[in-house]
């Protein structure tokens, strides 16, 4: 019998996947690493797992315990897969910005959910970084998980991802694009990559009102670049230390309204119905064409699904309450190439 012996067995060897009509203005190849195969539908079950893993050795959390996570959706569905298979309790402490979807979902799988302002400072008692410290403080027999901070999140990458990109690239990757939250994917599979290959480019997607582009390239933490924006899963007010800027070679920046129309190109054009922080990840390539050479292979990472941002994106009158459509614009089909 082929099986396996619970979920958790069936996180990562995700598919490698062509993007043939978005990107044909670029010459190079342009191949998707689309994360939406794992169970919980989203790369983070990669660095979830991982960081409970590292977190039992050391003895930080007991069983019975309760796992407690300012996230942002995909890294708790990922922690409540792991939280139902090894017997913890799960909290995750979400802003309000994140879609009634991913609460939902988090709720569906067990965990209780904390939904905290968006529009205050990270020190403040109120933000989801706060109010998580104080509920791991307050709860007993709790584990803070900190996947900004902790850095079995990258090594999570450095272990599975990079390695798979590299197989299924048969080590011809030249680019490797990505947006970066916690940093844990870019700078686990950039490392990896760079260890392989050196020659290998690795590219951040940042937001704008994020300090990361700025910081990268001045070293200064600009307060002025934050304010509050749209897109999810990227972008941050503060460094984390899962972001390794030196192995990181360049920032690029995408405006909300082209994340969230290129998040509905890739459903109408590819057939790849992902999330936000991909259609920003394609903009971003978009953008830098000139960049690529003709046997360049870029591999650029979707990390989630398509459904958690049904009543956002992939709502034509949620888009055009934004702007996002433009008047004789009567749906996104109207954005379709050519
Ligand atoms: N996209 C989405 C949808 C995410 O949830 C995240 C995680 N915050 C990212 C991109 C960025 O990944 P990382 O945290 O590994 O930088």
């Amino acid at each position: 019998m082929k099986v396996y012996n619970n979920i958790l067995e069936t996180i990562g060897n995700t598919p490698l996947v062509r993007i043939n009509k978005l990107t044909k203005s670029i010459d190079a190849t342009v191949l998707a690493k689309v994360e939406t195969t794992n169970p919980g539908n989203s790369a983070k079950d990669r660095m979830a797992v991982k960081m409970v893993d590292e977190a039992e050795k050391k003895g930080l959390i007991q069983p019975g315990g309760t796992i407690i996570e300012g996230t942002s959706g995909n890294t708790g569905m990922g922690l409540a897969l792991v939280a139902i298979i090894r017997g913890y309790k799960l909290i995750c402490v979400l802003s309000d910005k994140q879609s009634k979807e991913k609460m939902d979902i988090l709720r569906a799988v067990g965990a209780e959910v904390v939904v905290c302002p968006t529009n205050v400072e990270p020190d403040d008692p109120r933000s989801y970084y706060s109010v998580s410290k104080r509920l791991a403080t307050e709860t007993p027999n709790s584990w803070y998980v900190n996947q900004y901070d902790n850095l079995a999140n990258r090594d999570a990458h450095y272990e599975s991802t990079g390695p798979e990109i590299w197989e299924q690239t048969d080590g011809k990757i030249t680019h490797f694009v990505v947006g970066v939250g916690t940093g844990g994917t870019i700078s686990g599979v950039g490392k990896y990559l760079k260890e392989k290959n050196p020659d290998v480019k690795i590219i951040g997607i940042d937001t704008y009102g994020s300090v990361f582009k700025k910081y990268h390239e001045t070293g200064f933490f600009d307060e002025n670049e934050i304010y509050p924006y749209i897109t999810e899963g990227i972008g941050e007010d503060i460094l984390p230390k899962n972001v390794d800027f030196d192995v990181i070679d360049h920032f690029e920046k995408v405006t909300d309204k082209d994340a969230a129309i290129y998040t509905r190109k890739l459903a109408l054009e590819e057939g790849i119905f992902v999330g936000n922080s991909a259609g920003s990840a394609i903009k971003g390539i978009l953008q830098m064409k000139d960049m690529f050479k003709k046997d360049d292979v870029v591999v650029v990472l979707f990390h989630d699904h398509g459904s958690r941002y049904v009543g956002k994106m992939f709502n034509d009158e949620w888009m055009r309450e934004r702007g996002f459509l433009e008047e004789g614009h009567k749906s996104a089909d109207d954005l379709l190439e050519n």
